[in-house]
């Protein structure tokens, strides 16, 4: 067992994602007594089927000016990559209506600005928090390269790439033969694609988070299969325990990770927090004859490609919907026939299927902090960087809860935003 500092406090921490399991570590190597409770097996919610991107440009919400031309006209294409379950949509009115209010070059700029400190040093992150672990060589360094039909397709991009350039990233464009040279898996109708340095990715993102987990039990963590019904609070308003169908823990603090699932927790404790689901999908190439270089991001289709242990992942499209239904086809259907048109010569042994939430909060970005002074911890809302800001949030709580400053602003991540 590796050696930790004196434990301080008693922490329950509520959800084994990504964003649950860097929490619990990095709770842990501050020497507290830290218990993770996961309804299911540690890493299966979101963080089991992303793109597995380590996304440090993703500083763009999709809620920029664009959204407004862009979104009536991907509703009426059957090839857009954005679905719709109609049946939901007015309960997500409000949602809605708070999300498209944020769809203007104002809020985007300050939306980039917030995000930028969470995401810009995310591949450091994830190297901190897996540093003599076994999952070491599950984090790849790696270029992204955007991939559009041609330069003009990258020009109608020039909104969010003047963002990513606000903060420091500019693009290497390439166009012509020298595309399929670099990319051979790509096809001939693909001109130019736009490459960032210094990127990364993951090769196994359900497994990464799964060995996170048990990384923390090394260090002395306990983790425990409960599914949580509630957080008890004392007279004087503060947590003292966390109740599960299987018992009861007894807590000094605890923090809500639980993705998508955060909202029903939230709101037995009284807060009414606009969480709504942005489902997706991955399809796995198995055995796939070739692979990119780099991670890829299919702007058209707007999904990532990915090689990873497992198979090609190609993991994207937007549903809105809720997250009691299960599948629908038509984004499956979708992602193979892009995959099919971009990589034509690539063949598979198999495939296999997938559908995840997204949390994602109106304004784009997460909840991170105490809710008032309850000793209740929250960090979800991450929609579509949650792998990216998964280990810095985690860190961040585990400062706050250690009584420490992080050298963030947090304003804008504050939990009762919502409630003002
Ligand atoms: C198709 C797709 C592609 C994506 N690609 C990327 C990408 O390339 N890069 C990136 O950064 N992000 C990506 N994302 C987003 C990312 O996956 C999520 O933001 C992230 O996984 C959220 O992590 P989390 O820990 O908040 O939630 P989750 O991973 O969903 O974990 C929540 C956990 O809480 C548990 N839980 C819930 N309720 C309870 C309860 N009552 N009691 C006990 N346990 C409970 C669940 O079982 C689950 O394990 C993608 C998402 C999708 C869907």
């Amino acid at each position: 067992m590796a050696t930790v500092p004196t434990m301080t406090k008693v922490i329950v921490v509520v959800g084994a994602g990504i964003v649950g399991v860097a929490s619990a570590i990095w709770l842990r190597r501050a020497g507290h007594d830290v218990t993770l409770i996961d309804k299911g097996a540690p890493g299966m919610g979101a963080s089991y089927g992303n793109a597995g991107l380590l996304a440090q440009w993703a500083v763009v919400p999709v809620t920029t000016p664009k959204l407004w031309r862009d979104a009536p006209r991907y509703l009426m294409d059957p090839n857009s990559p954005l679905f719709v379950k109609w049946g939901h949509v007015p309960r997500m009115l409000p949602w809605l209506a708070q999300y498209m209010r944020n769809a203007t070059d104002k809020r985007t700029r300050q939306i980039v600005s917030s995000l930028s400190p969470l995401l810009l040093d995310a591949v450091d992150q994830h190297r901190s928090l897996i540093q003599g672990t076994s999952v070491e060589n599950w984090v790849r360094d790696s270029k992204m390269t955007f991939v559009y039909r041609n330069r003009a397709g990258f020009d109608a991009d020039a909104y969010g790439w003047r963002m990513k350039a606000i903060v420091g990233m500019t693009p290497t464009v390439i166009t012509g033969d020298v595309v399929q040279e670099i990319e051979p898996i790509l096809s001939a109708d693909h001109r130019c694609i736009a490459v960032l340095e210094g990127q990364g990715h993951v090769t196994d993102p359900g497994k990464y988070v799964a060995s996170l987990a048990q990384y923390f039990e090394t260090l002395g963590g306990r983790v425990v299969c409960a599914e949580v019904r509630d957080l008890q609070k004392g007279p004087d308003g503060q947590i003292i325990c966390v109740q599960t169908d299987q018992d009861h823990f007894d807590c000094d603090a605890a923090v809500i990770t639980a993705g998508i699932w955060s909202k029903e927790l939230t709101r037995k404790l009284g807060l009414r927090i606009p969480l709504e689901a942005e489902r997706g999908y991955h399809v796995i190439f198995e055995n796939p004859t070739e692979t990119p270089y780099n991670p890829m991001m299919m702007v058209d289709g707007k999904f990532g490609v990915n090689a990873m242990d497992m198979g090609l992942r190609c993991a994207g499209t937007v549903e809105l919907g809720d997250h009691h239904t299960g599948p629908s086809t038509a984004p499956i259907a979708l992602l193979k026939k892009h995959a099919a048109a971009a990589f034509p010569r690539m063949s598979f042994s198999g495939t296999q299927e997938w559908m995840g939430f997204r949390p994602s909060t109106p304004d784009s970005m997460p909840l991170i902090g105490e809710l008032g002074s309850s000793g209740i911890f929250v960090g979800f809302g991450h929609q579509h960087i949650g792998l990216t800001a998964g280990p810095k949030t985690g860190r961040i709580l585990a400062q706050m809860i250690s009584g420490q400053h992080p050298n963030i602003d947090l304003s804008t991540f504050d939990p009762a935003r919502f409630s003002r």
